[in-house]
Parts: C-alpha cells; sequence; structure tokens
C-alpha cells in the first residue's frame, strides 16, 4: 500500500493569502477581528484564534481594534462602517472576488448588474452591495428570463452579467451562451475561479487509481462535501476532520498494492493534511511489518468493533417500513435507516414492495451521523455493484433476461433489472420509428444484455430487438420442422402482387398464387382481398431450403366439382354462359366455378369460320353435356348434339 496526496489540494491563493495577513496583522497587534470566521475550518478557526486572531459578527464589536476582512468580501456599506469602529481595516478579499467588485462599481447609475449565485452567500450579498447601479442576484436562466418579463431590464438598458467565483463553470457557460443569444444588450464577464474545479479535477483524477480516498476537511465546507461526493463515484471514500477521525480498520480490506489517496477541501490547513498523510504512511508500516497475519481474522476484528463508517458493507435487519424510508438494525450503536431513493432505481416502487419487516440486506453506509445516533444506508448501491457483475455473466452467456420498463428517457428507455437500471436505446426497444416509447412504460420486457462498463458508477445497455429477433428464429426453426402439406392456418394479408397474395402465418409469409385465392374465376387479386384481411390458409407446398411456402384459400368444401358431378350427369341438357371465346372453342359456366368447353366443332351443325361471329361472351346458351372427364375436371358441352337431336325429331315428323 501507498499514499498520494492530490496534486491541488487544501488552501487556495485566496484563502491562503486572507490568513496570512490575519496572522501578520495577529503578530503586529496581538488582538484583531475577522469579520465572520475567515475559513470553514473549525481547528483552523481554533489555531487563529489562539493566534488572536478573533471572529465578530458585527463590526460595532471590533471598536479600537483592526478588522480583517475576509476573502469573500463586503459591501460598500459594511466596509464604511468598518472604518468607523474598527482601528484599522484590512482588506482581505481575494483579487479574483475584487475584480468583480470593481466591474460593478464601475456602472453607471441607469445599469443593471446580474450577479449568477446564490443569493444568501456573502461573496453575492458583497458584489451586490459594491454595484453602482441596481444588482440582481439569479440562480439559473429561470431567473434571469424573469427579469426581463416583469421589465426589471429592458432590452436596450446597459447592463452586464458576472458570476460568484465558485459558481459551477459549465452552468455558467449554457446560461451565458443562452443569455447572449436571447438579450444582446447584456455584456458578460466570465468571473469564475479555476481554483475548485482544478481541486476536483486532481481529486477525480486520483480517485479513479486509488482503492480508498481520504477527504479531508471541515463539516461545514461545501468545497469538501463536493470533493467527497465526487470521490465516492470513483471508490471508497471517508470524509474526516482530523487524522484522528480516520476509520483505520478500513485498510484491513484492503489489498497490499492498493493506492490511498489524499485530498482536502479549499479551506483545509496544510498541517492538517500533513499530519493525515503521516497517520496513514505510519499505519500502513505497521500493516506491512505485520502482513503475515491472517486476513481473515482481521476482518472477523472488524465485524467486532461493530464500528460505523461511510462506505462500509453490512448486513442489515429491516425493522419498520414506512412510506419514505426502512428502518434497519445493523448491530451498532447508531440506528440505521435507508430513505426509498436509496432502496430502489425504481421510481414506480414502494418501500413496502422492496422489503418487510424480518428480511435480512446487503446494504453500504453512506453518512453517519453521531450527534444524532443515526447512519444513512444504501442498497441500491450494493445492489447495483452485485446487478454489475451478474448482467456481465448475463451478456456473456448471451441469456435473456426479463425487466420491468421504469423510464422513458432521452434516447430509449430505461428497465430496472433486479435494481440495476439498464438503458436499452430507442433503436433497440423494437418500436418501429417514429412509435410511442410510453406505450412501453411498466411493461415486464425480455432482453438481452450487450454492453456492460464499470465507468462512472457502470453503465448497462440492452436490447430487446435482440432478444425478440432470437425468439422469431426459434419459432422459424421449429416452423421448418413441423410443416406439412395440408396443414392450416389463420393467416392475415401482408401484400398483395398481381400474381397472387403474401399472408403472414407467423413465423414466415407464404404466397396464395392468385388461381389459389378462391374457386371462381378472379381477374385481380385486390378485386377479392385486402391488406390486413385475415384469411384461412392451407399449405399446398413448400421448400424450406429456398424458405418458400405456397398456400390455398380455397375451402375444400366449397369446392363446385364436387357440386356439379352430383347434380349433372353426360346427355342432361342445359343452360350455360359463355364467359371466355379462344381459337378452339367457347367456355360456358355451368355453375360458379364450374365452366365447359363448347369445342369449335360442337358449335353448329354448319362450319364455323369464326366463333365470335357466332357467340358471345355473357350469351346463354343451350348445350348437351357431352362427356365428363373427373379425373382432369373438365367438362365438354355441345351445341351441334342439340341441333341434330332436333334435325332428326322433324325427319321423323
Ligand atoms: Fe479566491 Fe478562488 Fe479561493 Fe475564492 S476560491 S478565495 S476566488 S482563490
Amino acid at each position: 500500500m501507498y499514499v498520494e496526496i492530490a496534486e491541488k489540494a487544501g488552501f487556495c491563493f485566496g484563502v491562503e493569502r486572507a490568513i496570512a495577513l490575519a496572522e501578520q496583522a495577529a503578530e503586529r497587534n496581538g488582538d484583531i477581528c475577522t469579520l465572520g470566521e475567515l475559513i470553514h475550518n473549525e481547528r483552523a478557526v481554533a489555531e487563529l484564534e489562539r493566534k488572536g486572531v478573533r471572529s465578530v459578527v458585527n463590526v460595532s464589536e471590533s471598536k479600537g481594534k483592526p478588522l480583517i476582512i475576509r476573502s469573500h468580501g463586503v459591501s460598500r456599506i459594511v466596509e464604511a462602517e468598518a472604518r468607523k469602529h474598527a482601528s484599522e481595516v484590512i482588506d482581505a478579499t481575494c483579487p479574483f472576488v475584487k475584480k468583480i467588485h470593481n466591474i460593478v462599481a464601475e456602472l453607471p447609475e441607469k445599469a443593471k448588474a446580474i450577479i449568477l449565485g446564490d443569493n444568501d452567500h456573502p461573496e453575492v450579498i458583497g458584489i451586490m452591495g459594491s454595484a453602482g447601479c441596481t444588482a440582481f442576484a439569479c440562480r439559473d436562466f429561470e431567473e434571469i428570463k424573469n427579469l426581463f418579463e416583469r421589465g426589471d431590464i429592458a432590452e436596450n438598458d446597459t447592463a452586464i452579467l458576472v458570476a460568484q467565483t465558485t459558481f459551477d463553470r459549465s452552468r455558467f457557460l449554457e446560461y451565458s451562451r443562452t443569455v447572449g443569444e436571447r438579450y444582446g444588450c447584456v455584456k458578460i464577464y466570465d468571473t469564475i475561479c479555476d481554483a475548485t474545479v482544478k481541486r476536483q479535477d486532481c481529486a477525480r483524477e486520483l480517485a479513479k487509481r486509488a482503492a480508498l480516498m481520504i477527504v479531508v476537511g471541515g463539516r461545514s465546507s461545501s468545497n469538501t462535501r463536493k470533493l467527497a461526493d465526487i470521490c465516492g463515484e470513483y471508490c471508497e471514500t471517508v470524509f474526516v476532520t482530523s487524522a484522528d477521525e480516520i476509520p483505520l480498520q478500513i485498510l484491513n480490506g484492503l489489498r497490499s498494492d492498493s493506492l490511498i489517496g489524499i485530498t482536502a477541501g479549499a479551506s483545509t490547513p496544510a498541517y492538517t493534511i500533513k499530519e493525515v498523510h503521516e497517520r496513514m504512511n505510519e499505519e500502513i508500516t505497521k500493516i506491512n511489518n505485520e502482513n503475515e497475519e491472517d486476513f481473515a481474522s482481521l476482518l472477523e476484528q472488524d465485524q467486532s468493533f461493530n464500528r460505523l463508517y461511510t462506505g462500509k458493507r453490512v448486513k442489515a435487519t429491516v425493522v419498520s417500513v414506512s412510506k419514505k424510508e426502512a428502518v434497519v438494525e445493523v448491530g451498532a450503536k447508531q440506528t440505521g435507516y435507508i430513505v426509498r431513493e436509496e432502496l430502489t432505481n425504481d421510481p414506480n416502487a414502494e418501500v413496502e414492495d422492496i422489503v418487510k419487516p424480518g428480511d435480512i440486506i446487503d446494504a453500504v453506509v453512506v453518512k453517519v451521523d453521531d450527534s444524532v445516533g443515526t447512519a444513512a444506508l444504501s442498497k441500491k448501491r450494493v445492489d447495483a455493484q452485485l446487478g454489475l457483475e451478474k448482467l456481465q455473466a448475463v451478456k456473456e452467456s448471451a441469456e435473456t433476461i426479463e425487466g420491468t420498463v421504469a423510464q422513458v428517457v432521452k434516447g430509449g428507455v430505461i428497465v430496472i433489472y433486479e435494481n440495476t437500471r439498464v438503458f436499452i436505446p430507442a433503436s433497440h426497444t423494437g418500436v418501429p420509428r417514429g412509435g410511442k416509447l410510453d406505450d412501453l412504460l411498466k411493461k415486464s420486457v425480455k432482453f438481452k444484455i450487450i454492453e456492460v462498463t464499470n465507468e462512472r458508477g457502470g453503465r448497462v445497455v440492452g436490447s430487446i430487438r435482440q432478444a425478440n429477433k432470437e425468439v422469431r428464429d426459434a419459432e422459424r426453426a421449429k416452423f421448418w420442422e413441423s410443416i406439412e402439406v395440408g396443414q392450416k392456418f389463420d393467416g392475415e394479408v401482408r401484400s398483395i402482387e398481381s400474381y397472387g397474395v403474401f399472408v403472414d402465418i407467423g413465423p414466415v409469409d407464404g404466397l396464395v398464387h392468385t388461381a389459389d385465392l378462391t374457386w371462381n374465376r378472379v381477374g385481380h387479386p385486390k378485386d377479392i382481398v385486402k391488406v390486413g384481411d385475415k384469411i384461412s390458409v392451407v399449405v399446398k407446398s413448400f421448400d424450406p431450403e429456398k424458405k418458400r411456402v405456397s398456400l390455398s384459400a380455397k375451402d375444400p368444401d366449397d369446392n363446385p366439382w364436387t357440386k356439379f358431378v352430383s347434380e349433372y350427369q353426360k346427355g342432361d341438357v342445359i343452360k350455360a354462359t359463355v364467359v371466355s371465346i379462344t381459337e378452339f372453342g367457347a367456355f360456358a359456366q355451368i355453375i360458379p366455378g364450374v365452366d365447359g368447353l363448347i369445342h369449335i366443332s360442337q358449335i353448329s351443325t354448319e362450319r364455323v369460320a369464326s366463333i365470335a361471329s357466332v357467340l358471345t361472351v355473357g350469351q346463354e346458351v343451350e348445350v348437351k353435356i357431352i362427356d365428363i372427364d373427373e379425373e382432369k375436371s373438365r367438362v365438354s358441352l355441345s351445341i351441334k348434339a342439340l341441333m341434330e337431336t332436333e334435325a332428326s325429331a322433324e325427319d321423323e315428323e
């Protein structure tokens, strides 16, 4: 194990300068005042007091003594008031903050100043009070927009925009770009100080390589808390105010080659960082010397301490549940609780759906508050880690799993699988382009895992489309194994061509040729069916290699030939309608679906040169059935035979 301190950690330039000015003044005068605490660090404040630097709330309390204005700066009124009471005013306003004071102070009286920042923050209060014109503090773009909509600032006003030095840079860039696009009258000044951002970047880089990060700083320092949050995204992280608070037993769980990182907030004195560094080095040396000690017994000792610290994994027994949280017993002096948002990633799940009294669950400590005797825990963070491991295995085995769609987000949906969030891109949802992803909400879906990464707390990507394809492929394989001629299906017309229609019969589409659509004569298939029609079909033939199925929609029970042979016989004289004329004769319909041929030689007793001169389509004729070929389902008709019968009857008369 080895220890590394982040490249940028501890006092920033502004705080270091303010403390140096205070210490020099105390050395000169013995007893001096600061207007508010110089720094958000209990120990550093106590150390300054020991040197004669005392903080006061009102300037009047500094009567006759030197007064230091801290790095945040103050308004012009407060500064003037201070000069009335204090023997000397030492301005330790950070030069970066002073630059903003100068910008707003030089504005003409009718101008307007917008200060992006927190209107309760002393720095923002000081800037507002230094402006030579009306100034507005805004937290975001909405509040800036309201100023224009309410008429507080007009489009032709002289206006400027500055930001609190510690304002988030990405938000500043976003808001200032929008302001620039919409309100051309606003001049924008980038007044953000990168000291905080640089500390965060260095802490992040170190945390990515470390097994454990120790973040040192005052409990009330927001920039130190932010550092702890950033580090916590990458590795186990503990937040301490001094070397005495380091939970040294945490080292027992680390590998022998682990890197332990140290970072500190902008208000943490160098001597506190040094003490933490030294304590860690001492402990690591001790551990390295005892490295033959049994690891399991060390773990056992750790359990017996029952001391909770941030990042510790525990077994928790659920004691009670409410709408907001579950109260848990962790075998420590603190009462544990897990709020709903730390139980699950599913925004729709209720606490009682997830745990019930008596359940024993794995959880991780996220915050210990000894002042009230509570410990905040998280179940979902443990689940997420276990989930990532499990989903990696699912990906490798190409297994299909099932989860519930919990959210529609930009570019896809979120499915919760055993408390792990899985992102399914829109193109993998199976919803056609332009379709509504909302229709999937709260539905159970089957999907495959296509990507798992551990970066930024883990990211899992799934695909419903791939799971659907696998199901379809399996159904198709089964279809080709079991298909038989004569098999019946209820299908749906997918498309219509001049030669027939394609019918969806489940895993595949089959073709019903035009002649197989109906027993009757058909001009074009669209005269009989339309896309979407449901029709019953039977398999005529199939080719598994070419993946082709030939179908028929003709119902055998309606076969008109069966009806014909049961009602008519050779020698019958019947009426038939001419339906078509060819070179060799004319076809005449006897009943729908059965046509007979009147061969050219059977049309008349006299020679027929042109059939069309004797017969026309639609003409009803009397004919004699002269032959029925049951095997070929053919009927031969004759007009001539009737003429001959008539002639012989006349001869007999
Ligand atoms: Fe000055 Fe930046 Fe430190 Fe603030 S954070 S005191 S602006 S150096």
